[in-house]
């Protein structure tokens, strides 16, 4: 499996495109700028087969509707999230505006439910805390884990936003730190890292 970090948008949030077999792709967390990663795809021949959420900020889902509208497929997102991710209440800063809700919510994440796509193996993790209804998708067969803002190399995701939880946070990284040591992390924004190192340097990882 190839995967490729696009940073996008003014918090520069990794958005991931995977590909495994016959050029079958997963987007993971269109979060802004839909001409560079169609630009990606297209250059790439891609077909993207759906579009996977990590959680509903704004900074995650803005360029969301506008790729399935130009290229769809079917969208991944914890229904928790889809409850306010469309809405007024996802709007800061104003001038982001309201994310767009995209016409093909078709699947409903819950916690440890498995996934194939051509190839692409992955769980979801329900892992609330940074938001109610964040998720961690991990690849097991890849040792891979796409971690959205629940936990960054050397930080976690703040608490402090609507629906922040600082409990479920630490419960959710408690049960990250199950996970083999290397397993490579790619989270929502910044560099990658692992989970041993994670548990070694991160205070947050190892209280
Ligand atoms: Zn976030
Ligand atoms: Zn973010």
């Amino acid at each position: 499996m190839k995967i490729r970090t696009l940073a996008v948008g003014n918090f520069a949030a990794n958005c991931f495109i995977l590909s495994g077999e016959e050029n079958h792709a997963l987007v993971i967390d269109p979060g802004d700028d839909p001409d560079q990663i169609e630009r990606i795809l297209r250059d790439n021949r891609l077909v993207v087969v759906a579009y996977l959420i990590t959680h509903g900020h704004m900074d995650h889902i803005s360029a969301l509707a506008e790729m399935e509208q130009r290229i769809p497929a079917p969208v991944g997102i914890h229904p928790a999230d889809a409850a306010w991710a469309f809405g007024g209440a996802n709007q800061m800063p104003p001038w982001y505006g309201t994310p767009k809700r995209p016409g093909n919510l078709h699947r409903s994440f819950t916690d440890n439910q498995d996934w194939t796509d051509f190839g692409m193996h992955y769980r979801v993790l329900a892992t609330p805390g940074h938001t109610p209804g964040g998720v961690c998708l991990y690849f097991p067969g890849a040792k891979v884990i796409f971690t959205g803002d629940t936990l960054f190399a050397g930080s976690v995701g703040r608490t402090d936003f609507p629906g922040g939880d600082e409990g479920a946070l630490n419960q959710s990284l408690h049960r990250l730190a199950q996970l083999p040591d290397e397993t490579v992390v790619f989270a929502g924004h910044g560099p990658q890292t692992t989970i041993g190192q994670e548990k070694k340097t991160n205070r947050f990882m190892r209280a």
